[in-house]
């Protein structure tokens, strides 16, 4: 007994009949087409479960509170007649979203190509043993321009002998030292200037090191230039310029 509901209907129906939104005479006709036609009754049944599931799924993935706001503002918007005005700033809008995407795939490819692990590393650490020291206001634990001052001054307190050199006269003044730690070892560290910007000049004995290229590290407006010779490895710190740096580096190689 089917009152006026044929299958074609009642598929258009079922959906709505799911989801309770038949008015009482249409759900009735539907519930009486599934319960003579197990054609439609199996597609009730997978509807059923279908609804169930999806209800299961939104309750474990709750939608933010102004998810459907935005929604509805994204909706207004492209439902809007796009004037030549609204044409022009959606194909900036694109421009803007390519920009965007090759940008953060140079990020991605930079980060990538950066020079590996152990460098990063050390490059961090000294960086950020730099910075400690200057909002302490404590970048030197003997505070002189003598070498030698300073060089005696880490006897005993390190198991080497930093070299300390004299480079005034090539504007980059000592300044003294300090005892830092890097990767949980007490280092030397002495500090140089360079027109009123200090350098941090770290200096440990690593006999596993052998000579290594310089390494460098940008991070945060200071460079980190590392380089190993004999067994001691050297890392320069400064918010000077890559250049300066380079230049303070290779004064302390002719030096050593
Ligand atoms: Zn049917």
């Amino acid at each position: 007994m089917n009152p006026g509901m044929d299958c074609k209907e009642a598929e258009e129906a079922v959906h709505g009949y799911v989801d309770g939104e038949l008015d009482r005479a249409a759900a009735a006709r539907v519930d009486a087409h599934i319960r003579g036609c197990a054609q439609c009754r199996r597609l009730y049944e997978r509807e059923r479960q279908m609804s169930a599931s999806l209800r299961q799924a939104a309750e474990r993935f709750t939608a933010p509170a102004d998810l459907g706001q935005r929604i509805g503002a994204a909706l207004e918007m492209a439902a809007k007649p796009a004037s030549r005005e609204h044409a022009v700033s959606w194909r900036q809008l694109g421009l803007a979203a390519s920009f965007l995407l090759v940008a953060v795939i140079s990020s991605a490819l930079t980060f990538r190509f950066s020079v590996p692990g152990e460098t990063d590393r050390q490059g961090e650490e000294v960086i950020s043993g730099h910075v400690r020291a200057l909002v302490a206001n404590h970048m030197t634990d003997v505070a002189s321009s003598d070498q030698h001052t300073v060089k005696p001054w880490f006897n005993g307190k390190l198991d080497l002998s930093p070299p300390v050199v004299d480079l005034a006269r090539e504007e980059f003044p000592l300044v003294g030292g300090r005892l830092d730690y890097v990767d949980g070892h007490p280092v030397a560290a002495l500090v140089y200037r360079h027109r009123q910007h200090p350098i941090t000049l770290y200096v440990w004995v690593d006999g596993s090191a052998g000579d290594g290229a310089a390494r460098h590290l940008s991070r945060r407006g200071y460079n980190a230039l590392g380089w190993t010779l004999k067994g001691t490895v050297f890392w320069a710190v400064s918010d000077i310029n890559a250049e300066d740096l380079q230049r303070f580096a290779e004064l302390l190689k002719s030096q050593a």
